[in-house]
């Protein structure tokens, strides 16, 4: 009779469960479980560490809808890809990491690269689990795909020992098990749907705030259904951006912090009321707010401020039960309102203050002149990847998304570092589509050496470093003898001669006539590409009226 080995049966397993990608650093125990990942159908995708290894695998779950996999050898190789997980915790992104582990048989005698992976890793995790036996593979599988997509998604963990990866069993006594079911599309109680029309049909100021739950959730037609036949404004979280286009007339994206503090009530549909949202207390909110919260977490509901209604359930199938709602009710938020005006003033004030930046010609150029260019060039269906500090912070507002899961940022964790990870895991799982990366110096730096994984994979990501020589702020050029700060970083440092090196193409571009004209060179070439803008060093944000992080 046939027998099958650890690898093979984990492989077949994984594609069984429909985790299509696996990205990782092979070495021991798990060299042949990328082998047998391939053998099954799994594209891997190795990389140059597991710490980009371990991003691209929650930004493939993502954008998938399904967890991918990150494969990692025993000891250092895991605890690697822990940022990962901590990432997709704190995003509610699915992944798979599965560790090699040294053998069961030598736990406690100091084995190569022994460790306690599963108490490690299980505080970033729905689930952390050692895989006991060969036969119970399917088993395990099963369940750590399940737990990562059903309820909140998450990352879960499979510790994967040596001696199971090589251990043989009958082919033909396996017992596999069905491939999960999509998550199951939970309503919210009935009552609380008119509740929620109920509210906002008593709200003077209302605002909706759409975040990246409704992405995950594939509700972008229903929610673009609801938004279109109540009229009411809405904000797109970082994430949230594109499930309604941020060139929606209802947006207040250009308003945000005028929109959040003088609501009198906040729909929140998929996003939370953590930092990037101010807790939704004083001063950026109004000390009176009413929130409607739609999740479909039980235990997110009333989080730092409590819900007046609760509408528990999957955003997409809750809009859906919101909208049908809607057909016995004639109400809609009205065209002309006190709020509207208040709103659109405050727009245009702010698009008003940083115009002076977008059309400033001088070089090196400041990063919303970069920007100018870049949001003109982007193909509406890219997948735009930023990261950084100002870069993203600025890039939020002036590059445009349309469409859901369309963008990719350094999200809920603020996690620098995350971006060519997630270039590669959109470039590998949304093969045909433009992928475009906007990093900071800074930001690029964490994971510099995964472009040697894009030219090598021949992936046509269209690389652009905002390139200011710090981390935030730059100086310029240092004196001699002048003792590096803390800060800075090299001053017009060549990254794209890196790529050049590499086997593809990069580009420096000092004078801002000549931005266009290189961003569609780049375009038209089928593969890697970096393009490397020095910015003015002190460049930067508009005015802002809080200051980062205030509360
Ligand atoms: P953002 O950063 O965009 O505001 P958050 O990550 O803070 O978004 O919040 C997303 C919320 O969406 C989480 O509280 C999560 O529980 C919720 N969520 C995840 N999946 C679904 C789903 N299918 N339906 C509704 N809500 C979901
Ligand atoms: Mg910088």
């Amino acid at each position: 009779m046939a027998t099958v080995t650890g690898a093979t049966l984990m492989a077949q397993s994984l594609k069984q469960q429909g985790v299509d990608y696996m990205f990782g650093i092979v070495g021991f125990p798990v060299q042949g479980v990328a082998a047998e990942a391939q053998k099954a159908g799994i594209t891997y995708i190795g990389m140059r560490n597991e710490q980009a290894a371990s991003y691209a695998a929650h930004a493939a779950g993502y954008l998938t809808g399904r967890p991918q996999a990150c494969l990692t050898v025993s000891g250092p190789g895991v605890i690697h890809a822990f940022p990962g997980l901590a990432n997709a915790k704190e995003n509610c992104w699915p992944m798979i990491l599965i560790g090699g582990a040294s053998p069961i048989y030598q736990n406690g005698m100091g084995a190569f690269q022994e460790e306690r992976q599963v108490e490690l890793a299980a505080p970033y995790c729905k689930y952390a689990h050692q895989i006991d036996q060969v036969e119970r593979i399917p088993y395990y599988v099963e369940q750590a795909v399940r737990r990562s997509i059903y309820g909140r998604p998450g990352p879960v963990y499979l510790d994967f020992a040596d001696n199971i990866i090589r251990a043989e069993y009958e082919e033909d006594d396996v017992v596999t098990y069905g491939r999960v079911p999509e998550p199951p599309r939970t309503q919210a109680d009935p009552v609380a749907v008119e509740g929620a029309l109920d509210v906002l049909e008593s709200a003077e100021r209302p605002l909706v705030v759409v975040g990246k739950g409704m992405a995950w959730s594939r509700a972008e037609e229903d929610v673009r259904q609801f938004i279109q036949r109540t009229q009411l404004p809405f904000l797109n979280s970082p994430m949230g951006k594109g499930v309604m286009p941020d060139d929606d007339s209802l947006s207040v994206g250009a308003a945000r912090s005028t929109a959040l503090r003088e609501a009198d009530v906040v729909f929140l549909m998929g996003a939370r009321l953590n930092w990037i949202m101010h807790f939704g207390l004083p001063p950026r909110f109004n000390k009176d707010v009413r929130i409607i919260q739609l999740d479909i977490n039980p235990e997110e509901i009333g989080t730092n401020v409590p819900a007046e209604v609760a509408l528990v359930g999957d955003g997409k199938a809750v809009t859906k039960q919101l909208n049908t709602a809607l057909d016995n009710r004639q109400w809609f938020y009205p065209q002309e309102t006190e709020w509207r005006s208040t709103l659109q003033a405050k727009a245009a004030a702010n698009v008003e203050a940083v115009q002076g930046m977008i059309d400033d010609d001088s070089s090196p150029m400041n990063y919303y002149r970069a920007y100018k260019d870049i949001d003109e060039w982007l193909p509406k269906d890219a997948i735009i990847i930023g990261e950084g500090a100002n870069t993203m912070d600025i890039g939020r507002t002036q590059m445009l998304n349309s469409n859901a899961r369309h963008r990719l940022d350094a999200g809920t964790y603020g996690t620098m570092g995350v971006g060519l990870g997630f270039a590669i895991a959109a470039a590998v799982s949304c093969p045909g589509q433009p992928i475009v990366s906007v990093q900071g110096d800074s930001a690029f730096g964490f994971s510099g050496m995964e472009i040697e994984t894009i030219v090598r994979y021949k992936l046509p990501i269209k690389l652009i470093v905002l390139n200011n020589g710090g981390i935030g702020g730059g100086i310029g050029p240092l004196k001699d003898g002048q003792e590096v700060p803390p800060g800075i970083l090299t001053y017009g440092a060549h990254y794209e001669g890196m790529i050049e090196a590499l086997g593809g193409k990069g580009y420096y571009v000092e004078d801002p006539k000549d931005l266009r004209g290189v961003l569609d060179e780049a375009m038209a070439h089928d593969g890697p590409v970096l393009i490397n803008i020095p910015l003015n060093p002190r460049a930067g944000r508009k005015p802002q009226q809080f200051g980062w992080l205030t509360t």
